[in-house]
Order: C-alpha cells, then sequence, then structure tokens
C-alpha cells in the first residue's frame, strides 16, 4: 500500500495546461480530457492564425502604398510621406543588394532603396517573383 501511495502522489505532480487540474492517468497523459487537449490546441492555432494574419495585413497595407505612390514603376519619394501614409519599414517580403551594394527591399513585386537626405527610390520588379 505505501508503494502505491507514493506513485499516486508523484502522478498528482502533473496538471493540465489548460484548466489546471490534477492528471489523473498514464504517465504520458498531458491533458485531464479530450476536451481540454482540443481546446488548448484550439487556442494555439488561433493565436498562429492571429499572428499570420497581423503581419499580412502590415504586408498589404505596406503594398498598397507603395503601389499608390508608384504609379509610372519608378518614382522618388521621401520618409515623411511614406511614414505618413502609415509606411512600416520593419514588414518586407525580400531584399535585393546589387553588385555595387545598394540594397532594395521588396514588398512582392514593389521595391524601394533609401537615398540620401531621406528621399526613397520606388521601383517595380519585372517578370515572375
Ligand atoms: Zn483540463
Amino acid at each position: 500500500m505505501q508503494a502505491k501511495h507514493i506513485n499516486d502522489s508523484k502522478e498528482m505532480d502533473k496538471k493540465c495546461p489548460e484548466c489546471g487540474e490534477k492528471i489523473i492517468g498514464r504517465a504520458d497523459k498531458k491533458f485531464c480530457s479530450d476536451g481540454c487537449r482540443n481546446a488548448h490546441n484550439n487556442t494555439l492555432n488561433k493565436d498562429n492564425k492571429n499572428l499570420i494574419r497581423n503581419v499580412n495585413n502590415r504586408l498589404r497595407k505596406n503594398y498598397r502604398i507603395l503601389e499608390t505612390l508608384n504609379v509610372k514603376d519608378k518614382t522618388k519619394t521621401t520618409k515623411e510621406r511614406l511614414l505618413r501614409l502609415g509606411f512600416n519599414f520593419d514588414y518586407f517580403t525580400s531584399i535585393y543588394t546589387t553588385k555595387t551594394g545598394s540594397v532594395y527591399y521588396y514588398l512582392y513585386d514593389q521595391g524601394y532603396l533609401s537615398l540620401d537626405n531621406d528621399y526613397y527610390l520606388l521601383v517595380k520588379r519585372e517578370g515572375v517573383l
């Protein structure tokens, strides 16, 4: 009886990450019930979806700003103008560095290059991405 009791109290240390209830049963059991396991996994998926959606929204916003400003596929604008439209320089889809060391940041096929005095060159990439 003594050995059984010790074994039980060890298992009681494990708690369900969803509801905090003690987990009774097999040692590899991670949740107290199927309901809690499903709820926990749904919450994780939802958080991931929110994160992806938020990043996608920022990328789309940046893309639309570049598209709106860059009507002739090549133009110059200012940092102030980009910021005023809500452009976020932290979000882009790819970087292209030329042989001469110029760094173009791209939102899909719309790109920008930082120039002197807070000016930006806006370009459009041709062909397949
Ligand atoms: Zn639970």
